[in-house]
């Protein structure tokens, strides 16, 4: 079977696991520290970077350190994990759905605009895919309204927009460390941003609104990394660009065999990191091909099968059909560095072969989609 992802555990992390169990110091300390430091040089250079221990713990710390909560709106897209929704909702303000482009699948910025309301305070851009989304536009829009901008990279570890890494874009960003993702902790998350007072409140807020020891000066979470967690994402960061060329490599031979109206389209002049190779397939054609790449021995997946104001926990009367229509047709197929040319062709001619064979299909034809 050719699996869909599959976390990259090496030896040095099994050292550097075991001399921190050794250690006794299995808490926050030494470890997280280094860890953010580092992931200020890598991943979002200049930026200050406070660790968590989620994605979604992310999101949420950066809101409240916006001053996010009841009586706010936060656009977000419909069409993203349900915690870019969940982290807005549990600030106590309301998410309001923006579509998205259905040949990007990334936030369509003048849905945004439409969107905008007195109660609007902030703009989650979602990096889909490891797709950058536009975020000079972005900005621009969140200046125009005075808006708080930030960047869910939870998907997006090295992306750029125009040569400018994602993390380093937005007021503030979120990063997640779990264990799908393009580099991992096991569970963890990272908040960047070049604003040191922001950053200070991050902190403060990650460990029970503590200021100094017994000290609380606003109610706060235990959303502390462990230095286990941070053992091993300061391993994977010494892979995560070496990582990222073999995704973009895989990806670039997947463009280079498929029908072109099967990919998802993105700027050439921005860096997309491949979290996910997705294919849009025509309508109806998605769970036959999904059995038929099974039969291959290739796994796939669907991200994601109903958008976020379709969900009981976020129901709305909207239409959005970019969002709706993208929630039928994609599929991502493996695309992680751990895949060999060998799979990858393996991968593509399984695909090519369900496009020959079947008759109902729209796939190779141009129009559709
Ligand atoms: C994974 C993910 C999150 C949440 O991260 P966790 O570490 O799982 O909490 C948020 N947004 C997007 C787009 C994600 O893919």
């Amino acid at each position: 079977m050719i699996r869909l992802s599959e976390p990259i555990i090496d030896k040095t992390t099994l050292a550097a696991i075991s001399e921190v169990l050794m250690s006794g110091q299995l808490a926050s300390g030494a470890q997280v520290e280094a860890f953010q430091e580092r992931f200020s040089t890598i991943a979002a250079p200049g930026t200050q970077c406070v660790a968590v221990n989620s994605g979604t713990a992310a999101l949420h710390v950066a809101l409240l350190a916006a001053g996010i909560g009841p009586g706010d709106e936060v656009i977000l897209p419909a069409f993203t994990f349900a915690g870019t929704a969940n982290a807005v909702a549990a600030t106590g303000a309301t998410p309001v759905f923006a579509d998205v482009e259905p040949d990007t699948a990334l936030i369509n910025l003048k849905h945004v605009d439409s969107l905008v309301t007195s109660s609007t305070a902030a703009i989650i851009p979602v990096h889909l895919y490891g797709n950058p989304v536009d975020m000079t536009k972005c900005m621009q829009l969140g200046r125009k309204y005075g808006l708080f901008v930030l960047e869910d990279a939870a998907q997006a570890h090295l992306a750029k927009h125009r040569g400018q890494p994602v993390g380093t874009l937005g007021h503030a960003a979120a990063f997640s460390f779990y264990a799908t993702k393009n580099m991992t902790t096991g569970e963890g998350g990272m908040i960047t941003t070049l604003d040191q007072s922001f950053a200070e409140r991050c902190r403060v807020l990650r460990n029970q609104g503590q200021i100094h020891r017994y000290e609380h000066t606003v109610p706060g979470w235990n959303y502390r990394m462990t230095n286990i967690a941070a053992a091993i994402g300061l391993s994977q960061l010494t892979h995560i660009a070496e990582w990222t060329f073999k995704r973009q490599d895989n990806a670039s031979a997947y463009e280079a065999m498929l029908p072109k109206n099967l990919l998802i389209h993105r700027d050439k002049r921005d860096e997309h990191v491949f979290h996910q190779f997705t294919l849009r397939v025509p309508d109806g054609d998605r769970e036959q091909l999904r059995e038929h790449l099974k039969r291959y021995g290739v796994q796939s997946d669907v991200y994601y099968p109903t958008p976020l104001h379709k969900q009981p926990a976020f129901l709305t009367t909207q239409y959005l059909p970019g969002a709706e229509k993208l929630s039928k047709n994609v599929l991502s197929i493996p695309v992680h560095p751990s895949l060999t040319p060998n799979d990858v062709d393996y991968v593509a001619e399984s695909l090519i072969s369900f496009v020959n064979t079947s008759h109902t299909t729209a796939i190779g034809d141009k129009g559709e989609t």
